[in-house]
């Protein structure tokens, strides 16, 4: 099957994507608006896991299979669980709640898409080491060692 979206028309055109970690236990399906790209953060997980996350409603995601090959892992305010398969150890997803996200949520990883041109995807950056939340995502990398 062709993928739908990707070609740069229609940013908030949505379409369903398969993904999977690297050794295949696990695999989901989203629907999502891949015009709009997705975010990296500089918080401390974030940047040792190197996710590209798109938050989505929890309704528009669905777990094909793997429930018994995640576990999960929270941190710091555990704001959302990041979910990972204990075989590969690749991120697929997360699940939270935040209320300035509309409250529950699932974050996906972009990476984990298996029929994406992820170079044609744009990527904004979040400040989340610092708490930065307020300024939003801009067009370039946030520092790590300073404020
Ligand atoms: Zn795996």
């Amino acid at each position: 099957m062709e993928a739908s979206n990707g070609n740069g028309h229609g940013d908030k055109q949505l379409s369903t994507q398969q993904g999977s970690c690297h050794c295949g236990a696990v695999r989901f399906e989203v629907e999502l608006a891949l015009g709009d790209g997705g975010s990296q953060c500089n918080c401390s997980v974030c940047t040792k896991v190197g996710s590209v996350g798109v938050i989505v409603k929890p309704a528009a995601f669905k777990l094909l299979s793997g429930e018994g090959t995640l576990t999960s892992y929270e941190w710091g305010p555990k704001i959302s669980k990041r979910y990972f398969c204990k075989t590969c150890g690749v991120h697929c997803f997360g699940r939270g709640h935040f209320a300035e996200l509309g409250g529950d949520f699932v974050s996906v990883n972009l990476n984990c898409l298996d029929d994406v041109e992820l170079a044609g995807l744009k990527v904004t950056y979040w400040d989340g080491r610092h708490n930065n939340w307020d300024v939003g995502p801009r067009d370039k990398p946030w520092p790590i060692l300073s404020a």
